[in-house]
């Protein structure tokens, strides 16, 4: 799967212009605040995903226009397509090939795509929510029907809560919750064995990557953390009947606390390099690297799924890591569509093939 070429109309501050990017890699260098994240963040919202930066829909308008158009011609099940995304009045609206979507989530699956940008790095520095949601999102891009199992599952667990609530006041209340539990024995076993069997298969990838990007220095690993005990994960009915067994068990405290304690909204991920921690002990080099070790097994495993390359896209990673680091990223993801930015072209200079593009003050231009 390949862009082939890119346009932007009235999006933050990229100038009316068009793209045309090469096959494998494409390099956007600049100064400071010229629009090179913005471009990324143009391909990633045509990928059908919301903005890595978060915020409103409106705020992709350029500051003195009305609306925003995007657009990209790009190569996938051997032929040519289109994805479109206009902007106005405070509403997002897609297009595949000329016919208007539900939403743009609709262009998931059609243009598919990796990111990597420093806000990423959350995965590794921040919050257990942070890695859930990464294995929530990356397993939704090839496993479709997770999305409805994750939303019964949280919206069970709300109505769970509530109940539990309100019982000190209405005890009569509690041979409710039987219905409840097993509801969300059920989905929470389903999602635990999702989530590991998906983190084990990253895992793989990922130190494999990981072991190039380091020279064979460092060993990178990945393990789901649940509160499920490892020797009732063989199996998802095992799974299902620990969850049931401790609900019950814990029903008394949960009601005391109002919040169910147990479950896979509570479990984590465990990163470690050289068997230590990377959120703990981790350089920012390591940090950097172990997400994009993540990130390109995260891109493999689409690959694997859907048969077609997803892009890469790569927003300022090359500072903080090493000239072999860099040369490894450059030249070994180069059988991809890769769209990397950079402040310097210097750090470029590693790049076997490939268009390299200057980005200043919104214009983009191809340097060679
Ligand atoms: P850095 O190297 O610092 O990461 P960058 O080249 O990635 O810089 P961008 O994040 O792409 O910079 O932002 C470029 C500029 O776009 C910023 O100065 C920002 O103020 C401007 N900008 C953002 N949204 C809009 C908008 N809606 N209209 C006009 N300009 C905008
Ligand atoms: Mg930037």
């Amino acid at each position: 799967m390949n862009i082939t070429s890119l346009r932007f109309e009235g999006f933050r501050n990229l100038s009316d212009s068009s793209v045309s990017p090469c096959q494998n890699v494409n390099v956007f260098y600049g100064k400071n605040a010229q629009g090179k994240t913005n471009l990324i963040e143009c391909i990633w919202l045509l990928s059908g995903n919301r903005s890595f930066r978060g915020g409103k829909d409106q705020e992709f308008v350029c500051f003195d226009k009305e609306r925003a158009k995007i657009d990209a011609d790009f190569f996938s099940e051997g032929r040519i397509q289109t994805a479109e995304i206009i902007i106005q009045d405070q509403k997002k609206e897609a297009f595949l090939n000329g016919v208007k979507q539900k939403s743009s989530a609709s262009l998931l699956g059609h243009l598919c795509a990796v990111v990597f940008s420093p806000e990423h790095l959350t995965l590794v520095k921040g919050s257990p929510e942070n890695r859930r949601s990464f294995l929530d999102s990356a397993i939704c891009q090839i496993k479709p029907g997770f999305k409805d199992t994750l939303t019964s599952y949280k919206r069970t667990l709300v109505q769970r809560n509530a109940l539990l609530k309100e019982i000190p006041e209405h005890p009569d209340l509690e041979g409710t919750l039987d219905a409840w539990d097993q509801r969300i024995a059920v989905l929470g076993a389903n999602i635990i064995r999702v989530r590991k069997k998906y983190t084990e298969r990253l895992c793989e990838f990922a130190s494999k990557y990981h072991a190039g990007i380091s020279h064979n220095s460092e060993v990178l690993n990945i393990n789901y953390m649940s509160m499920v005990p490892q020797k009732y994960c063989d199996s998802i009915e095992s799974v299902r009947d620990y969850l049931l067994a401790e609900l019950l068990n814990e029903r008394n405290n949960d009601i005391a606390a109002g919040v169910t304690k147990l479950g896979p909204h509570r479990d984590d991920m465990e990163i470690t390099i050289n068997g230590v921690s990377v959120r703990r002990y981790g350089s920012q080099g390591q940090q950097r690297s172990c997400v994009l070790s993540m990130k390109i097994a995260e891109e493999e495993l689409i690959r694997i799924s859907i048969s077609e390359e997803p892009l890469v896209l790569l927003d300022d990673v090359l500072s903080e890591l090493d000239s072999k680091r860099q040369e490894f990223l450059l030249n070994e993801i180069g059988d991809r569509q890769v769209f990397i930015t950079c402040c310097e072209p210097a750090s470029v200079q590693r790049l076997n093939e490939g268009k390299l593009f200057e980005v200043d003050g919104g214009f983009i231009k191809q340097s060679f």
